[in-house]
């Protein structure tokens, strides 16, 4: 469990505070939790829809697509129309502010939905790759939008880049590495940082989860955000437990209450 369970965003205590901006560097690892109030559900706490016909599981693997690369198709042309249909939220419009009220603020982020550059975060780490763009399924090669334009949107079209490759989404399956580069920065910038800030993030997939706690073994502290304890609480000086969407705000609108 973390040492201080913070329940009410108003009362902010005043060690956290300073401890953001006094940090030379802060960085925030962000999960699926931060985009649950634009309308996306989680992966594990989705229980409608066709999240609770197919196992997101079962489904992001490349032995899936290799199976039946309809129905992954299928399914991520769901979530993109899903995406489409919704927008940032005031937690990712927070965090893209905390980039001006801090010394340096690094932004990494399991998600896919590309949501933390729409709210205006910059150079964003995205671990897992990002919906909106595609790939070769053979050469890993970008195929730009326009050649997916010329298609049936309904089956994956097939690859400029390869003669048995198909589209597939530019995302880390299960089963898949991650990009070298972006996991390095991510690593490289936890490892010196002042404050680690994880937010709607279970901490159960790696290796995301070890970002922060890395950080923690270099000396940062940690401020976990989430309704519920996970597991990475424990690592945790201060849980905030609630929602990002209101608890980023007011610790924005908190730091940025304070005299200079
Ligand atoms: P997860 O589904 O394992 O856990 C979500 C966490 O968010 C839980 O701990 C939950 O308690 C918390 N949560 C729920 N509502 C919240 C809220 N309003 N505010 C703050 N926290 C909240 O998510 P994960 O740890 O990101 O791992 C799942 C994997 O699935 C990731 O790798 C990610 O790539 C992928 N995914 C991405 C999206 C997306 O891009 N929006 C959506 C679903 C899954």
């Amino acid at each position: 469990m973390a040492r201080e369970t913070c329940s009410n965003p108003k009362r902010i205590p005043d060690e956290l505070l300073n401890c953001l901006s006094e940090a030379s560097k802060v960085v925030v690892l962000t999960g699926a939790g931060v985009s649950a109030e634009s309308g996306i559900p989680t992966f594990r706490e989705a229980h409608t829809g066709l999240w609770a016909r197919y196992d997101p599981m079962e489904l992001a693997s490349p032995e899936a697509f290799e199976r039946d690369p309809s129905t992954v198709w299928a399914w991520y042309q769901w979530r993109r129309e899903l995406i489409a249909r919704t927008q940032p939220n005031p937690g990712h419009h927070a965090l893209a502010e905390l980039q001006h009220l801090v010394t340096e603020l690094v932004t990494i982020t399991q998600n896919v939905d590309g949501f933390h550059a729409l709210a205006g975060s910059d150079d964003v780490l995205e671990l897992h790759g990002n919906i909106h763009r595609n790939i070769c399924s053979r050469t890993a090669r970008q195929i730009e939008a326009d050649w997916l334009e010329r298609h049936d949107g309904h089956q994956p079209p097939p690859s400029p880049h390869h003669r048995q490759g198909l589209a597939r989404p530019d995302v880390v399956w299960f089963g898949e590495a991650l990009d070298a580069a972006t996991i390095e920065k991510a690593f490289s910038a936890a490892e010196s940082c002042d404050v680690v800030i994880t937010a709607g993030t279970s901490g159960a997939v790696q290796p995301a989860a070890s970002i922060p706690v890395a950080a923690v073994r270099a000396g940062a502290v940690m401020i976990d955000i989430n309704p519920e304890p996970n597991e990475l609480s424990r690592f945790a000086r201060w849980h905030l437990a609630g929602p990002s969407a209101t608890w980023l705000p007011a610790l924005v609108e908190a730091l940025d209450r304070r005299p200079a």
